[in-house]
């Protein structure tokens, strides 16, 4: 049985990140950045005014007080969007808008707020220094600059950098699709009521949920009984997906047909079965390009188990620099009593408490336990055969993306 670096490491040297293409602006949030993006030019764009008032030089009102203001001669208007050629000398200005051109000749603008117009005059009643007021070219961003790095996830940030620079496409990888079968004959749709026996099939809406998060597109979803045939026949359409993700049926159940079957469909076997708690059976395997998860059915098991190992491995496909949120330091806040002979990531409850982060776990730890799913926000690691944790102690938590009360 393999340890969960070792596996993780085994999932990650399968993946390849996938193709590159240049998808419109607006479809990009999400997608991972497939180039560094470097500024064609510098910005702002040109010198320009920061402020709704009036271009000047500043010698012209180094003697300018309340009592004893300086009056310069007002031009006209440069509003944004003009071409902001009008030239002023000493002892003039000009009225310039936030965002137009610093006019030749100008070396500051003084705010509207600060000066009395005076009929073709305008009294100023202070010295400004030179430079304030104005946005410089390149300033911000300079020419050549990588300003976006490959693998970055666009997100309005990134749109905002990428319309200013005129990409109207962008270079981004692929983003992976995904297949979905749930399988057990104990399954039943949403719309349905379980009779006994019977439970409402729940793992492809979590399972399919998390694949959204991360953008990817779910292209099959579906349900299937314990029925070879069936089974197989729903297999091999999930397998034309670039990530086939299997539920339930991993396990050694004389019912759990899911995983010989995948092996006699061609599926190569990578690894089965990790030294981790909650999700003992993982299976993991490819046929050609497209990368198997073999989740076991319970809920809490394929959600801890996506989190930690298919989440990175969709992140690896779009190209993301960033394959799994980092975790962080907690303080324990109620002894951990119990280990195991597995790793085990436990479900807990995060929260910041005067600035730092604080941790307990959930009482109820089932790998069955629905409950917990909407209970947690976070994933505690103890590590196998580990002494007893107690409160107080420092644990290294993985933060979830989970909203709860
Ligand atoms: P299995 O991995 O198929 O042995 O299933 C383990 C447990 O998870 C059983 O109690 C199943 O009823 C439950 N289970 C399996 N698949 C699902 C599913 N798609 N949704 C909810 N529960 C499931
Ligand atoms: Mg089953």
């Amino acid at each position: 049985m393999l340890d969960y670096e070792d596996a993780k490491a085994l999932v990650f040297e399968n993946v390849i990140a996938l193709e590159k293409w240049l998808c419109p602006l607006n479809e990009s949030q999400g997608l991972a950045l497939s180039e560094d993006i470097l500024a064609p030019h510098g910005m702002p764009l040109f010198d320009n005014s920061a402020v709704d008032g009036y271009a000047v030089q500043a010698a012209d009102l180094a003697t300018a007080s309340k009592d004893n203001p300086v009056r310069l001669e007002k031009l006209g208007y440069i509003s944004a969007g003009d071409t902001g050629e009008e030239q002023i000398v000493s002892g003039q200005c000009v009225q310039i808008a936030t965002g137009a051109p610093l006019p030749p000749g100008a070396d500051t603008t003084v705010m509207k707020e600060d000066i009395e117009l005076d009929a073709s005059h305008v009294r100023f009643f202070q010295a400004i220094p030179k430079t304030e007021n104005v946005r410089y070219s390149g300033e911000d961003i300079a020419e050549g600059q990588t300003v976006i790095a490959a693998g970055t996830v666009i997100g309005p940030a990134q749109m905002a950098v990428l319309a200013t620079f005129g990409f109207a496409e962008v270079p981004v990888r692929r983003v992976p699709k995904i297949s979905i079968v749930s399988t057990g004959s104990e399954l039943v749709d949403v719309e349905q009521n379980p009779q006994t026996g019977q439970i409402r099939e729940s793992n492809r809406y979590m399972l399919a949920g998390m694949v959204k998060q991360e953008s990817c597109e779910v292209v099959k979803m579906s349900m299937v009984p314990d029925i070879p045939e069936i089974l197989k026949q729903e297999f091999e359409e999930a397998l034309q997906a670039d990530v086939a993700m299997v539920s339930g049926g991993m396990s050694v159940g004389d019912k759990d047909f899911a995983k010989p079957l995948l092996k006699e469909m061609g599926v190569e076997e990578i690894f089965w079965k990790i030294k981790f708690k909650p999700g003992k059976p993982l299976f993991f395997g490819r046929r050609g390009k497209t990368l198997v998860f073999g989740l076991p059915g319970n809920p809490a098991s394929s959600y801890v188990l996506f989190e930690e190992f298919v989440r990175p491995a969709l992140r690896q496909l779009m190209g993301r620099k960033i394959l799994e949120e980092e975790m962080v330091k907690a303080r324990l806040d109620e002894a951990i009593l119990k280990t195991h002979k597995r790793l085990h990531f436990m479900r807990g409850i995060l929260h910041v408490e005067n600035g730092e982060y604080h941790v307990r776990p959930l009482n109820f730890q089932g790998s069955h336990s629905i409950g917990s799913l909407v209970e947690s926000n976070a994933l505690i690691r103890v590590e196998a055969n580990s002494q007893a944790l107690p409160k107080g102690c420092q644990v290294s938590v993985r933060p979830l993306l989970n909203e709860i009360d």
